[in-house]
């Protein structure tokens, strides 16, 4: 059990103080995105209260405020990762940005006819479709890590597909279908070992685990804030200052340049070249309180308890008869996806809804994930810092009424 005290944390989040179809709000949709603190909800308001400005060019005073509180989320997030250097630190529009941005600067620019690259079977579509565009516009060919049926990497079959053709290795950290933990550091040492660079998509590891990107020797890290208590609609993309240094831009426009003639433009240094045009200011600076919300609580203590949770949801979620856990890896974050014999993940989701318990029902943007098991979906359930054992008890209740209602 955990020394946080949860009651307390709850307070921090007015959306959960609310009664949807006349039950207490359980809300357990947090791999999709979880909810944001007061802490962050006021830097938004403070933002265009107080000092809304254009950031970087301006000279008079709110400008300034606003630039140095959007750099200093910079510097949070370098810390965050533990990134050497704060231009290894670009503001994407979350993950999926990041991905398309490596793909289409680094994978169009580097990678050649015949390059192989490799993926997973447990990728969201989001590190399946840039590649595979990449695929077809270079002739590169893409090759795909199978899972075992505890929804593991197996990594013996990725060692196999390793070659000297591989020159891209683009791999989820965890699984927001499964919960899955994947040995990334295993991963990334054998890609290397042949000369692949590797891209981590961080989505779902960055609020559950300590993220160093220097000690993992990862070449691009990705993540979204909205994943983080932070705001929905940005993220980061994390690079090695030299790769990044040799990659062409991705969107032309204001920011990214040095100069502009007609005959010429010169493009800005990193990070600012990746930036180009106005970012999200607002929900940058935002960042920063979501990372300063999580340090308060201590990573290890938000891990514990969601472990905890983990461990008494499994339990008691395999009591109930005609219901299977999908993905019983042995490492895993507080994600428990199931399917509940004769009855579609849509009217599981439906009636819990009704009883006020907010779960995520389909493929989860993984859909070779559930082919790969013979599914077409699954019921997911996602745990946060803010939620209760008692929450996974009103789960529980709420599944005996689904398979009362359906069978
Ligand atoms: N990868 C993973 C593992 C995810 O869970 C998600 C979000 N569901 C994404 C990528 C895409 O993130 P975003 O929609 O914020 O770009």
């Amino acid at each position: 059990e955990t020394t946080l005290d949860i009651q307390q944390i709850r307070q921090d989040f007015p959306v959960l103080h609310q009664e949807i179809n006349g039950r207490p709000l359980v809300y357990f949709d947090n791999a999709a995105t979880n909810q944001k603190p007061q802490s962050v909800i006021n830097a938004i308001t403070q933002y265009y209260e107080g000092y809304n400005a254009n950031i970087h060019r301006g000279i008079h005073h709110l400008a300034e405020q606003a630039t140095a509180a959007f750099e200093a989320s910079r510097r949070a997030m370098q810390e965050f990762l533990n990134a050497k250097h704060w231009q290894e630190i670009i503001f994407t529009y979350g993950t999926t940005d990041g991905i398309n941005l490596v793909a289409q600067t680094y994978g169009r620019r580097f990678l050649k006819e015949g390059d192989e690259i490799i993926i997973s079977t447990m990728e969201h579509h989001s590190n399946i479709v840039p590649w595979q565009m990449l695929c077809e516009e270079k002739g590169c060919v893409l090759k795909v890590i199978p899972v075992n049926d505890q929804g593991e990497l197996i990594l013996e079959e990725y060692e196999k597909l390793l070659t000297e053709r591989t020159k891209f290795v683009s791999c989820v950290h965890v699984s927001n279908s499964l919960g899955t933990i994947n040995p990334i550091k295993t991963i990334i040492d054998k890609a290397h070992a042949v000369g692949a660079l590797v891209l981590i998509d961080g989505a779902q590891a960055s609020s559950h685990l300590e993220i160093d990107v220097q000690a993992l020797d990862v070449d691009f890290y990705v993540l979204s804030a909205h994943k983080l208590y932070g705001p929905t609609g940005m993220g980061v993309l994390y690079g090695k200052k030299e790769i990044l240094d040799s990659m062409p831009p991705y969107r032309g426009g204001g920011e990214m340049i040095k100069e502009v003639t007609f005959a010429k433009t010169t493009y800005n240094d990193i990070p600012y070249k990746f930036e180009a045009g106005t970012p999200n200011i607002a929900d940058v600076i935002a960042v920063k309180s979501a990372l300063d919300y999580m340090a308060g609580l201590g990573k290890e203590n938000i891990a514990a308890h969601e472990n905890d949770l983990l461990h008494y949801a499994t339990e008691q979620l395999s009591e109930l008869k005609g219901l299977r856990i999908v993905g019983q890896a042995a490492h895993k974050i507080g994600v428990i996806s199931f399917v509940l014999d004769g009855i579609h993940h849509q009217d599981t989701g439906v009636i819990l809804d009704q009883q006020g318990i907010a779960v995520r029902t389909g493929h989860h943007c993984t859909q070779p994930l559930m082919h790969r098991f013979g599914i077409a979906g699954t019921t997911r359930a996602s745990f946060a810092v803010y939620n209760t054992r008692d929450e996974i008890d009103r789960l529980v209740q709420g599944l005996c009424r689904v398979q009362k209602m359906m069978l």
